[in-house]
């Protein structure tokens, strides 16, 4: 069967480019000529058409939220706890990412249960599986590795994070520049180099990359090209390795388009603001512009506790840059598996962000300009409905004094703008 992208370059719009162009506001002839020529992909998952989401140039910019069990904490309801936590603070996508437990039960229940674009690290199950199923993580085979992605496909997976860049070479790359500061922290790309090494053999992913597109093609699946160098400490950003394997994805990528599937790139990681735009810059000429999911990007690194804010404004910076898919990273990230409240916190961290971005990227401020109306008319309902988090910002307000009056209790009977709507008024206006 034909996939999306093969569909836009016979000048098809499907209903899934219609439904895209609805959310964004945009002609559904923009979002095909955008598939045809790689600007733009759209990711469900095979029977999931219903959750089609756009990503990429033109459109806003998409946020999405990862859950997953780990050997340390396996609980199935409280992934899927998170999961509608995260649905409901307005992540585009979800990216199911556990570890520990039944994985491909895990994964059916999460795809029945929430109505988003499900994405995936395949490497996570096959490490998993491999160590239960055949007594250690390094006896995975090829063959093993190619019948999970199938499975996973099969079941609705929409789009997939695979590290078929950490091949020979960018191995040989990290070992010539003196390995890394903050060593490395992409699972996909640490297990795969450990196997690689392990085995002394080219990584399959990239050895028998036909093979994986052609799975990927079947179930038409969005391929997410990992970036297993990614950096974990600032100090690392940008280096050899981490570009080694960008230009390797970047000419993947144009393979996988040649056989009809969507792709998009990933990238890091810890980046130190200054290098965001670079970064940005890099992914977009050295792959023809394809999608750009960011991971983090995480501004500093002394901050733990608060990586959701470090993170968001990377990804602020990053968005406005042009960069179109943002993974958010919560409050709990580098000291433990998160909890409900914080992938609350995480995705609308990751949401303020990509709006901040889309205001330059995409000029879009008509709600920002409302927001500016309804606070100096002191119209509150109207400022909670402009929220990003509207229940939230309820919250603060209520659980202060004075909320029943116009003004808040900040100022109190000094309240700026009511001295402006009076007195001030005929300069002010
Ligand atoms: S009291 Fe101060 S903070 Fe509150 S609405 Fe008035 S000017 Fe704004």
């Amino acid at each position: 069967m034909a996939t999306l992208l093969e569909k836009a370059r016979a000048g098809e719009i499907t209903p899934e480019m219609e439904a895209v162009a609805g959310l964004e506001g945009l002609d559904p002839e923009k979002i095909r000529r955008g598939i045809e020529d790689g600007t733009i992909v759209i990711v469900s998952g095979h029977g999931r058409s219903d959750h089609a989401t756009g990503i990429g140039k033109g459109l806003r910019t998409k946020v999405n939220a990862s859950i997953g069990t780990s050997s340390d904490l396996a609980d199935l309801k409280l992934e899927l706890g998170k999961a509608s936590v995260a649905r409901e603070a307005g992540a585009d996508t979800l990216m199911e990412l556990s570890t520990a437990g039944d994985l491909d039960d895990i994964r059916r229940r999460v795809l029945a249960a929430v109505p988003l674009p499900v994405g995936n690290v395949p490497l996570y199950q096959a490490s998993t599986d491999a160590a239960a199923r055949l007594g250690s993580n390094m006896e995975m085979t090829a063959d093993f590795l190619f019948e999970l992605v199938a499975r996973q496909a099969a079941d609705g997976i929409g789009f997939m994070a695979i590290h078929c860049g950490v091949n020979r070479l960018t191995l040989e790359t990290l070992r010539s520049q003196g390995g890394r500061s903050g060593g490395l922290v992409s699972r996909g790309g640490a297990f795969m180099s450990a196997w690689m090494t392990h085995h002394d053999c080219e990584n399959p992913l990239f050895d028998q990359f036909d093979r994986l597109v052609e799975i990927l093609h079947e179930y038409d699946v969005v391929l997410s090209l990992g970036n297993g160098m990614r950096a974990g400490a600032t100090a690392d950003a940008t280096d050899k390795a981490q570009i080694q394997e960008l230009l390797i994805n970047a000419q993947l990528a144009d393979r996988a388009r040649q056989a009809g599937v969507q792709t998009m790139l990933e990238g890091p990681g810890h980046i130190p603001i200054d290098e965001i735009e670079a970064n940005v810059i890099l992914e977009k000429r050295l792959s023809g512009g394809k999608p750009f999911y960011m991971l983090g990007p995480i501004t500093t690194d002394i901050a733990p506790g608060y990586d959701h804010i470090t993170a968001a404004i990377g990804s602020a910076w990053a968005a406005a840059y042009g960069t179109d898919f943002i993974c958010y990273v919560t409050p709990a990230e580098h000291l433990g598996l998160p909890f409900p409240e914080d992938v609350r916190q995480g995705v609308i961290a990751a949401r303020i962000a990509a709006h901040v971005g889309d205001m330059i990227k995409l000029g879009r401020r008509q709600r920002d300009f409302e927001m500016g109306e309804a606070r100096r008319s002191l119209d509150w309902e109207a400022q909670f409905a402009l929220a990003l988090d509207p229940d939230g910002a309820r919250a603060v307000r209520d659980l202060r004094p004075g909320s029943e009056s116009d003004g808040c209790s900040m100022c109190g009977d000094q309240c700026a703008l009511k001295v402006g709507s009076s007195a001030i008024a005929p300069i002010c206006r």
